[in-house]
């Protein structure tokens, strides 16, 4: 061998560019943290309550029912049963003709189709607008994309009544959102019912968002993987509904919220077939093609929900029921405690004011890190209990800003429930003596 082939070590840069300023991620961290100290784990936001027997049955049934094709590759931009019946799902929520074929495309899970929209969508040098707090991988997609994001805040108007606030008391200044609005615009991030927060936008509050879109030429996608998640008699309003937008949106979702199966990975876009086009580009020359057994046991879950949709007995009808009751339970036990909680109208989150237990957590202004994560890991390390930061929700230029909060994830068993006010209550009373 020549000398050189011998120095085995790499020395040139390994890492591409576009992944500076988002290779740190606090997910990896806070799930060391809670697998380690957690007693309750609040946290990362997944049920631990069983998925519906129908959708564990029908999992079963493709697995071992006897179809030997189903541990094959399917039609790469759906499994046929799946695209079919939600495209009739989507005819009735939306109100118009879906075509199974070109209208719908499997993912794997919402983050897939995530991806491909801003794979398929943005260019070097556009901006893509996403309101703040977010699901905090938009950010790092439109960067790994080549584009910039440009932050827009919901901010927060406090109830005059001393009465809790709720996720609707976020509101975006017409005027801001406005102003974000350019020729380099390409995109908006809409999410509703939003993560963290759990605001569920108004009709008013969307046909803002869409007059500016129409007026700038401008896409929307539209991530609505909790909208079955609506409480209170809320309505979820889809962007793709309003006059002019269906043309403009490609609508996401996710079978693991639809059925409390956030392991089951399978997710869609729905949307003309002008825009899905390109996420086919991307998913033919990425995933390909998703797991078959998944995709035909979330077809039997959807072709059972259509038989009885609006029904009591739909899961679409009685989840909402279940997570409404949850919410309020947690609402209840960090209200007596005194960690105020903003009030949810959706998603299986909620967050809390931290702002009365700061004695717990003495602030630090020579500390790199946001309020809110010391906090959110001291208490899972002295209190058992995991949260995640608010500010893990904003852009670092904000962060600060809004480091009095931290998220729970409700979606959990009566118990787990019991066992994070316990928790709460014991903390509480250590404060007082
Ligand atoms: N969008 C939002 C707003 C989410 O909260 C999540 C999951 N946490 C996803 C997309 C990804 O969903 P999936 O598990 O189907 O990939």
């Amino acid at each position: 061998f020549p000398s050189h082939s011998l120095q085995a070590k790499m020395s040139r840069p390994l890492q591409a560019r576009r992944l500076e300023g988002i290779d740190k991620n606090i997910w990896v961290e806070f799930a060391k943290l809670a697998a380690t100290y957690s007693k309750v784990n609040l946290g990362q936001g997944f049920p631990d309550f069983p998925a519906p027997d129908f959708l564990t049955e029908a999992m079963t049934r493709a697995l071992g029912g006897g179809n030997h094709m189903m541990h094959q590759y399917t039609r790469p931009f759906g499994h046929l049963p799946l695209v079919k019946v939600l495209a009739q799902f989507f005819e009735k929520l939306l109100g118009r003709d879906v075509d199974p074929m070109t209208n719908v495309m499997v993912t794997v899970g919402a983050y897939e189709a995530l991806f491909c929209c801003f794979q398929a969508f943005v260019e070097e040098g556009d901006e893509v607008i996403v309101i703040e707090p977010f699901f905090d991988c938009y950010e790092a997609m439109v960067k790994m994309a080549g584009g910039t994001p440009v932050f827009v805040p919901l901010r927060p108007n406090p109830p005059k009544d001393g009465k809790l606030m709720s996720s609707a008391d976020w509101q975006l200044d017409p005027v801001e959102l406005a102003s974000k609005f350019s020729k380099r615009t390409k995109a908006i991030v809409l999410n509703s019912p939003n993560n963290p927060l759990g605001k569920v936008f108004s009709r008013g509050e969307l046909e803002l968002i869409a007059e500016l879109c129409v007026k700038h030429d401008v896409l929307c996608i539209s991530d609505e993987v909790y909208e079955w998640l609506v409480y209170d008699g809320k309505q979820h309003i889809r962007m793709a509904s309003l006059q002019g937008m269906w043309d403009r949106t490609v609508t996401i979702g996710s079978a693991g919220k639809t059925f409390s199966a956030t392991g089951c990975k399978v997710g869609w876009v729905v949307g003309p077939d002008r825009l899905l086009q390109h996420l086919r580009t991307v998913h033919q020359n990425s995933v390909y093609v998703c797991a078959t057994i998944t995709q035909e046991a979330v077809a039997q879950g959807f072709q059972r929900e259509l038989t009885l949709y609006g029904k009591p007995e739909s899961y679409f009808v009685q989840l909402p029921k279940e997570l409404q009751q949850k919410r309020d339970q947690l609402v209840q036990s960090l209200d007596a405690v005194g960690m105020k909680p903003i009030i949810p109208e959706g998603t299986y989150f909620l967050v809390a004011d931290i702002s009365q237990f700061k004695s717990d957590v003495p602030d630090d202004p020579n500390s790199d890190e946001p309020y809110d994560y010391r906090f959110a890991k001291w208490m899972v390390k002295n209190k058992g209990l995991a949260a995640i930061p608010l500010s893990n929700f904003y852009s670092e230029a904000h962060k600060k800003n809004c480091s009095n909060f931290i998220r729970f994830c409700f979606a959990k068993e009566e118990a787990t429930l019991k066992a994070a006010s316990d928790i709460l209550q014991k903390w509480k009373q250590e404060k007082t003596s």
